[in-house]
């Protein structure tokens, strides 16, 4: 996503909603749609690869683990990158203020804005840093063929990737006012985000449940007080919230 393009192209500007349609630049438009086509290929070639080890190493038992152990990875990022924007940094900070800071910071003001995304433009940006980290790990199962750890790892890592790719697409369903069949069955389950539970994070004071995939970690990062420890440390260290820095 990118800066507005303008008063224009007028969306529904009721409560929730900017008003205002949002284009990517060219560069950053191409690589979403590849990164976006080329996900599902690196995906599928990580998943072969690293169960055909794992079942000539009689481990596929292994899968089991990897797949809730992945999930809940991808929760916990999700939760990270989202306090991160929106605590630190500034939306003009070069290529991650536009592309990553300002998004979590308008979606504060607007959160429907994001049920008018099309999916690659949900997607994509996590696209853009899912497929390189995949290709690398591809790129280690060509080096090191055969090791169990590895393989255990790489299918971790694949489905952490798929559960952050969805992430956005998730939140997205949390907004709408009328999410599909589907959708509104894995939010009962429990298996995507619950729209009463994000709802949580958009009333003050705005710091609370900041994992999005599922929301699974939001309970115990509340209760450890993860958030408000990590920026006491960092503050420690002289890193300052963006609000600490206007206060100054
Ligand atoms: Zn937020
Ligand atoms: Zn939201």
């Amino acid at each position: 996503m990118s800066a507005p393009s303008g008063n224009n192209n007028a969306l529904n500007s009721s409560a929730g909603y900017s008003g205002v349609v949002e284009h990517s630049g060219p560069l950053h438009s191409f690589l979403e749609h590849a990164t976006v086509l080329a996900f599902p290929v690196v995906l599928v070639l990580n998943l072969h690869w690293a169960s055909s080890d794992l079942y000539k190493l009689e481990l596929l038992w292994l899968i089991a683990l990897a797949i809730p152990l992945g999930v809940i990875l991808g929760d916990f990022v999700s939760g990270i990158v989202h306090w991160a924007a929106d605590t630190y940094g500034s939306e003009d900070m070069p290529v991650i203020g536009p592309s990553l800071v300002k998004p979590f910071r308008l979606h504060h003001i607007y959160p429907r804005d994001i049920c008018t995304h099309g999916l690659v433009e949900t997607t994509g940006n996590v696209c853009i840093l899912a497929v390189p980290l995949l290709s690398l790990s591809l790129y280690l199962q060509w080096l090191l063929p055969g090791s169990g750890l590895l393989a255990f790892s790489v299918v971790c890592l694949a489905l952490m990737a798929t559960a952050t790719v969805a992430t956005n697409q998730f939140h997205k369903w949390a907004h709408q006012e009328s999410p599909s069949a589907c959708a509104r069955w894995l939010q009962r389950k429990r298996l995507v985000l619950e729209p009463a539970h994000h709802k949580r994070h958009h009333t003050e004071p705005f710091n609370v449940n900041y994992c999005i995939t599922n929301g699974w970690l939001n309970p115990l990062l509340n209760k450890l007080k993860f958030f408000r420890r990590l920026e006491a440390t960092l503050a420690f260290f002289g890193i300052k919230t963006a609000k600490a820095k206007e206060n100054t």
